[in-house]
């Protein structure tokens, strides 16, 4: 789990959103039903991902789906390209997959076109999941 440097607490509401401060200038979505999974934030300390990870909630077995944020500095040499994540989205499609390549090309994809970016995630890899 290197990927994720820091993850920020429980989240309860399915939906990353950052501190209202940042701008998004990207997402990762759901192949399968364009849920949103995780959105990447430019604020003053540069580009960061923040992610919601489904988990079940051990307490809380019957409420909603619980999770964790996760978080993530997105720079020109980290993480490294090859190094991800599995993202789980909370419709129940599971198995996807974030990675440094991918980040840093929805960050170009964004300085080239001015504007927010749509990242469908990939597929995680077979001994990931
Ligand atoms: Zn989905």
């Amino acid at each position: 789990m290197s990927f994720w440097t820091a993850q920020t607490g429980p989240h309860w509401d399915g939906d990353a959103k950052g501190d209202g401060t940042d701008r998004c200038i990207g997402e990762v979505v759901c192949p399968d039903c364009q849920n949103v999974m995780a959105r990447f934030l430019e604020g003053a300390n540069g580009v960061g991902l923040r992610a919601w990870i489904p988990a079940r909630a051990v307490g809380d077995p019957g409420g909603r789906d619980a999770g964790w944020e996760c978080f993530t500095p997105i720079a020109d040499d980290q993480p490294a390209d090859q190094d991800g994540s599995v993202l789980s989205c909370w419709r129940g499609h599971g198995g996807l997959w974030i990675d440094g390549a991918a980040c840093r090309e929805v960050v170009r994809l964004y300085r080239e076109r001015g504007k927010k970016v749509r990242h469908a995630a990939g597929r995680a890899p077979g001994d990931a999941v």
